[in-house]
């Protein structure tokens, strides 16, 4: 039986992996899908296909000594995760957080390699960065962390191997002192990395990508019941390049966003975050660096809530809306915040983040048939149109802000469709966390196949 099958299956990945729980939480929600396509396959069971999905391909793990503005020497831990590459080179985004951890980088990986698998392009999956925190540190300071850690990312790198962009602390100037360093010490120029700048290789609509493509997962779900997001009220989390641009579309396609946080609280603003306020919260966040909550001392009719670490909620997911984009960060919905959403009209879930909500808070939105799209689905926007970055590289061109946009618009409708097709085939109709963990299992799975015990 499969359940038995899957039982085991995580009391090893347990066992192989001890205190990495963010690891545990992703494989048993993609396994607990699969079990139905492994009943009908055991093919896949035969070849161990699950058994080496899990496990990465390697993992590299450096020290990254940097000088401080002060001249003290500081020591950080930097990572890559090469999860799997039987569908194309490793891709996947750097988090600079002090969070991070060789679990929380897996889990991140091991998503990865279902979602690039979605997008129809040709990447395989991997994900890295380090405990380094960005916050507070002056632009020298991050340029010399930046520079230690690709003196020894860029022996495992390139861009046939492995195409690194950003992630959370992770945006343009980093990836600009990183390119640099890599393009030194390789004496080449090439598509290394993406997200760059438009100068030197960068793609149109790539800073806008995840959460464009957030809000037009959102529309697409929404079409399945001949609906728009027009006059609907939005609530979204984060207040980064995800948050920035799931608010930017979702005005322009007629909704009303109405918060943002960061990792201190977030605002409420019931007129809505027009898109002159938004131009002002990427000054804030983008150059000047600064906290949300200036938002509420700037805007009237405004209120900032001070994030209460004790709480068993947060009161952002409590607010009277139809739509939630959680843009923060792993597990920021829980069951009771799920709960609250339920309770206050919410019916439509796209994640900008990944893996944002509990499973409990997963269950509950299955249970009660909302339009909830699971990240791997919904925010595969911007490791697509790095894959479009990667491909105007290769061609040395670059193609319109229109064009990409078009494409963009394109892949989010075969990654909806992909989901929809995938769910229904295997009796779970309108399930997106099957439809997208099966999809994208399958184009990996058959690759491997292809390519024999590796
Ligand atoms: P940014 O660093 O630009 O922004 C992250 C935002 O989330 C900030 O407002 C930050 O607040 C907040 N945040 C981060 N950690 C926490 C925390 N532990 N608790 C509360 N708030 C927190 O990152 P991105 O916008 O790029 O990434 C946001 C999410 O989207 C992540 O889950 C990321 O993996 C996912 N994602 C990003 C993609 C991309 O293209 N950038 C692609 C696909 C997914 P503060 O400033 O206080 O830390």
């Amino acid at each position: 039986m499969a359940s038995k099958y899957v039982t085991d299956l995580m009391a090893e990945v347990k066992a192989k992996n001890p205190a990495e729980p963010e690891f545990h939480q992703a494989v048993q929600e993609v396994v607990e899908s699969l079990a139905v396509v492994l009943d009908k396959h055991p093919e896949y069971r035969a070849a161990k296909i699950i058994e080496r999905i899990v496990e990465p391909e390697r993992v590299i793990l450096f020290r990254v000594p940097w000088v401080d503005d002060q001249g003290q020497v500081r020591v950080n831990r930097g990572f890559r995760i090469e999860m799997n590459s039987a569908i194309g080179p490793y891709k996947g985004g750097l988090r600079f957080h002090p969070s991070v951890n060789l679990g929380i980088l897996k889990f991140l990986a091991f998503e990865q390699v279902f979602k690039n698998s979605l997008t129809t392009l040709p990447m395989g999956g991997g994900k890295g960065g380090s405990d380094f925190d960005p916050k507070g540190k002056s632009d020298n300071e991050v340029m010399r962390f930046c520079q230690s850690f690709m003196a020894e990312l860029f022996r495992h790198i390139g861009p046939d191997t492995d195409v690194p962009a950003g992630d959370i602390g992770v945006g343009g100037r980093e990836i600009g002192f990183l390119f640099g360093m890599y393009r030194k010490l390789r004496n080449e120029f090439t598509g290394v990395l993406t997200g760059k700048g438009l100068n030197w290789g960068g793609s149109l609509i790539r800073p806008e990508a995840t959460g464009y493509g957030s809000v037009y997962f959102a529309s697409e779900m929404l079409a399945t019941r001949g609906e728009t997001l027009q006059g609907k009220t939005c609530l979204v989390s984060g207040s980064g390049n995800v948050a920035q641009y799931t608010v930017e579309k979702i005005t322009q396609l007629g909704g009303k966003a109405v918060t943002l946080s960061d990792s201190n609280g977030f605002i409420h603003d019931p007129e809505g975050i027009t898109p002159e306020k938004l131009a002002w919260v990427m000054e804030l966040k983008n150059k000047r660096r600064g906290r949300i909550k200036e938002y509420a001392d700037h805007f009237k009719g405004v209120t900032y809530h001070a994030l209460d670490p004790k709480a068993d909620h947060n009161p952002l997911w409590d607010i009277k809306a139809q739509c939630a984009f959680p843009s923060a960060t792993q597990n920021e919905i829980n069951g009771k915040d799920a709960q609250n959403l339920l309770k206050n009209g919410v019916y439509v879930v796209s994640e900008g983040a990944n893996m944002p909500s509990t499973p409990e808070a997963v269950r509950l939105f299955l249970e009660h048939k909302i339009l909830y799209g699971p990240g791997k689905a919904a925010n595969a926007g911007g490791v697509a149109t790095s894959g479009l970055e990667m491909t105007q590289n290769s061609m040395r061109l670059s193609w319109s802000r229109e064009e990409v946009d078009a494409k963009l618009r394109d892949i989010m409708k075969r990654i909806h469709k992909s989901c929809v097709d995938a769910a229904a085939a295997y009796g779970t109709p309108g399930n997106y966390v099957n439809g997208a963990n099966i999809a994208g299992f399958l184009k990996v799975a058959n690759a491997m196949m292809d390519q024999g015990v590796i």
